[in-house]
């Protein structure tokens, strides 16, 4: 089986190792011998510590995957073009085509699994959502009988790493940003990470799989983990949750629409999700007759990545060579449940004016717009007071009303804002 090779950076020059490493043991137990005969880079003088010819290195994309002598195209690039327009002509030529490409596929999903399945042809993506975790075979072929109701996923390393330290060592956001920069955990840019939109884009493939359901990334409602401070983590932990980024797939409204949200969660220190700890991944599902299940493991990096890629690799060979492939199915696009529509416990912290009739003033207002209050916490900070509440399960844009009405009285100097609560 001949592979082409775009990209060969992270991703491409593990997966160059691990074939090179794996290939003999590979032939033997499933009679396919893998070998890379071709990779398209930008600079095809770079040196990248990858046993292989310097004449496999080609700058045109086009010529891998119009090449005779090869059978298949691995895509580690990243990007919407030329990434695109590469695994569209694969797939037109018959060519199977195993992707990382996570922008991609929340984007423009539904049609690539169109095209593949048209041209009867494997397109394989587990390495596109939480890396070296084997998530989405299951969930596309495992669990195809089972009725999904939701999937809570903490599928970006960066951020969990944060969050962790801040966990831990009681530190603050800028600080722990700081240390995972240094420490190669975190982008010099770090937005696609902190501001949720690596986990937008992990969710809206997650939904499309587990709901059959055109989902994409502008779909998710997102919020980062910026605005979490360590007086937030520290009132968490002193209520008996953890705070996560999850992202969320879930039906609503009788099964009849989605909610998709990437958002920081009070999750119960009891909870599975709880115990994912520095850069690792996790995702848990909820299905009707299995139950729960949790999938944990490496997120992200080169060679768990590139074990990914090379099972779905070994995979799409064997069809081809039985001339069958994985039919991916249609999906259409489906109703969201917008964020004010959901109903959620929440926590609210205030700093107050430390003075009588403060408090009844509050929950005058939570009482005024239907928002009952399951705990409160009130800790004295010279002349302020820190109010903290959880609610009961309450709609969204009731909460949302409480927070603005509380802005206007006079007695409430800041609001943190709310964080959603993870129900057990
Ligand atoms: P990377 O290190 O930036 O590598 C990208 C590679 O693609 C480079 O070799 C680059 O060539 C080549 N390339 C980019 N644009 C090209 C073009 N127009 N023509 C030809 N070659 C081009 O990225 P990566 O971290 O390996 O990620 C690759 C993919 O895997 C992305 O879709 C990413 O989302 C996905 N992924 C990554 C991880 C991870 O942990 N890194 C995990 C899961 C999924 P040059 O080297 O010459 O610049």
């Amino acid at each position: 089986m001949r592979i082409g090779l775009l990209g060969c950076g992270n991703v491409g020059a593990a997966f160059v190792n691990l074939v090179n490493e794996r290939a003999t043991a590979i032939a033997e137990r499933t009679g396919i011998r893998l070998s890379i005969t071709k990779v398209a880079v930008r600079d095809a003088k770079a040196s990248r510590g990858v046993a292989l010819p310097a004449g496999a290195f080609v700058t045109d994309v086009n010529s891998v995957v119009e090449d005779p002598d090869v059978d298949l195209i691995v895509e580690a690039m990243g990007g919407l073009s030329p990434a695109r327009e590469a695994i569209t002509a694969a797939l037109g030529k018959g060519k199977p085509v195993v992707t990382a490409n996570k922008a991609l596929l929340a984007e423009t999903g539904a049609e690539m699994f169109a095209v593949a399945d048209a041209t009867g042809v494997d397109l394989l993506f587990e390495a596109a959502v939480a890396g070296g975790i084997p998530f989405i075979r299951p969930l596309r072929e495992s669990l195809r009988g089972e009725p999904i109701g939701r999937v809570m996923g903490i599928v970006n390393g960066t951020t969990n790493f944060i969050l962790s330290k801040m966990t831990e060592e009681g530190a603050d956001y800028a600080d722990v940003l700081r240390e995972a920069q240094r420490l190669g955990f975190a982008e010099a840019d770090p937005t696609a990470d902190v501001e949720g939109f690596d986990a937008a884009a992990k969710c809206a493939i997650i939904a499309s799989i587990a709901f059959a359901a055109d989902v994409r990334s502008a779909d998710v409602y997102r919020e980062g983990i910026t605005s979490i401070g360590a007086n937030d983590i520290a009132v968490a932990h002193r209520l008996g949750y953890v705070i996560k980024l999850l992202a969320v797939a879930e039906r609503t409204k009788g099964s009849e629409q989605l909610s998709v949200r990437v958002h920081p969660a009070m999750v119960p220190a009891t909870h599975p999700l709880a115990s994912v700890r520095d850069a690792y991944n996790a995702i848990f599902v909820e299905g009707a007759a299995v139950g729960s299940l949790m999938f944990y493991g490496r997120g992200a990096g080169g060679d768990p990545t590139a074990s990914a890629i090379l099972g779905d690799v070994i995979d799409a060979a064997v069809n081809l060579r039985k001339e069958t492939h994985a039919m991916l199915g249609s999906f259409a696009r489906p109703v969201f449940t917008p964020i004010n529509d959901m109903t959620s416990e929440y926590l609210l912290s205030f700093e107050v004016l430390d003075q009588p009739g403060v408090l009844h003033a509050i929950t005058g207002v939570f009482a005024k717009n239907g928002v009952s209050i399951r705990a409160a916490e009130q800790v004295g900070i010279g002349e302020s007071a820190r109010l903290v509440f959880i609610t009961h399960s309450a709609r969204e844009a009731s909460v949302q009303q409480c927070l603005g009405e509380l802005g206007g009285l006079g007695v409430v100097k800041s609001s943190d804002g709310l964080i959603r609560v993870v129900e057990q």
